[in-house]
């Protein structure tokens, strides 16, 4: 049977805006402070996803609901489960809107509002898909289930449950990206490294505090230390400024002097993009004589971590071939006289090394320093291989439906739901050279790419289940 896809994703076009206005006007934001028992992530998110649920129960799907945290919609069935992993929670809305987040406004070809493109949009294209199928009276040969996740955002708390609970489907994609695929993520490991809290007398670290979350570059670094020739120090500091890649300010309080740098923002996926003021701090502070655990915190930064974004001087670095480098973002870091010191890093590692090498190499370094290091979470590296069927089938599928055979299959230092399956990989729904506006103010995507997107996931499903 030859379909004509595009045709047909276009005639479902009003359904689809309609459907995505409704999902669209939930604030499906991770409330943790409106938690209960019957909503451990708050209402929004569950509201969210039983109304994914509520569309495929209105068109005939088997729908289920698990614990209010994750659901899905079926179709088909046999021993083979084909799955799409999608999420119907969306991150905080944020300052600079110039519409309401959570009211879907169509303007110049394109629908505005919190998860038009992350990920409500490319969720319902996939909806869609599988509802084209089930329309057309296509019966695939084995189970096909949509699943609804509630907090990709944080901590995939309903997706994790999913796998839990269910058996691992055999195969399937996550539209919760970009196209045309990526199949290779990544290993990402987190880590804490102690330092005590003793301190020197002439020059005394009475704080210094960087970075407010793990995956970004610390745009801005903050110190406040006494120290025996105020003059001296403040000139250095501004001779600092003026050598460096940053910039800052440095001004006398009562409780001490008080230092501020501003470097640049950025994803840990690539601290190459970004300024670490942090470390760039620390480096400053590593030419004084500091004493004790306070000097050992800020040598560790300056010395050991400072500008090696592939862990070179640690002894961490390693290439993949196909994954390419291990990078390291030096994402918190903390000093106070109470509490003492800490520094979080993350790594984004390719196949052929692991957490625990990095471990021992992040433990090497710190030992000489009197710092332990703890790993706070870490997930595996995940690659399907070009050659298997999800890859190749999914592929050929996109280059059909967009003439487009110069973009290739990607790693990507970041992590979908994709890598909770063996044969997991992300698909869509973000064309190459299309604006990405996922976490930002004015998200937006174009409704045809919406409308293409659905013909290419109504294709896919039909490939992937009937052959
Ligand atoms: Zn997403």
């Amino acid at each position: 049977m030859t379909i004509d896809w595009k045709k047909r994703a276009q005639d479902y076009q009003a359904d689809y805006l309609k459907d995505l206005k409704e999902l669209i006007s939930i604030n499906s934001v991770r409330d943790d402070e409106h938690k209960t028992d019957e909503f451990p992530l708050g209402e929004g998110p569950t509201k969210a996803m039983l109304k994914f649920l509520s569309f495929g129960a209105r068109d005939g799907f088997k729908t289920q609901n698990i614990d209010n945290i994750v659901g899905y919609i079926e179709y088909g069935s046999g021993d083979q489960t084909m799955a799409m992993q999608a999420h119907a929670d969306v991150m905080p809305a944020g300052d600079g809107w110039e519409t309401n987040p959570f009211e879907m406004v169509e303007k110049n070809g394109r629908v505005y509002g919190r998860g038009t493109s992350d990920d409500k949009g490319p969720a319902l294209a996939a909806y869609y898909g599988l509802k084209m199928l089930k329309d057309s009276g296509i019966e695939p040969k084995m189970k096909i289930r949509l699943i609804i996740g509630t907090d990709e955002e944080s901590d995939w708390t309903g997706m994790k449950h999913y796998f839990e609970v269910e058996p691992e489907p055999t195969f399937g994609f996550s539209p919760d990206a970009e196209f045309p695929l990526i199949n290779g993520e990544k290993g990402n490991a987190t880590y804490v490294t102690s330092f005590g809290h003793t301190n020197g007398s002439d020059f005394t670290l009475k704080t210094f505090d960087s970075g407010l979350r793990l995956n970004m570059v610390p745009g801005s670094a903050d110190a406040l230390v006494e120290v025996g020739d105020n003059e001296n120090f403040v000139d250095g500091f501004t001779q600092f400024l003026d050598q460096n890649p940053i910039a800052g300010d440095v001004k006398s309080t009562g409780q001490g002097i008080a230092l501020h740098i501003t470097g640049k923002a950025a994803h840990a996926m690539e601290p190459k993009n970004g300024v670490n003021a942090g470390t760039y701090l620390a480096k400053f502070l590593n030419e004084y004589p500091f004493k004790g655990a306070a000097k050992e915190f800020i040598s560790y930064l300056a010395e050991d971590l400072h500008d090696d974004s592939r862990a070179k001087k640690i002894g961490a670095a390693h290439v993949d071939d196909i994954m390419g480098e291990l990078t390291m973002n030096v994402g918190i870091m903390k000093f106070d006289m109470k509490q003492g010191g800490s520094v979080n890093t993350n790594f984004r590692y390719p196949k052929g090394t692991d957490d625990q090498k990095i471990l021992a190499h992040l433990q090497q370094a710190a030992d000489k320093l009197h710092g332990t290091v703890k790993e706070i979470n870490n997930m595996e590296t995940h690659y399907v291989d070009p050659s298997d069927p999800i890859v190749d089938t999914l592929m050929h599928v996109y280059q059909e439906q967009t003439g487009d055979l110069d973009s290739k299959p990607e790693v990507v230092g970041g992590g979908t739901y994709a890598r909770l399956m063996k044969r997991g990989v992300a698909f869509g729904a973000l064309f190459p050279n299309a604006q990405d506006t996922m976490h930002q103010a004015n998200e937006f995507q174009p409704v045809a790419d919406l409308i293409k997107a659905m013909a290419i996931y109504g294709q896919s499903i039909y490939e992937l289940t009937t052959k």
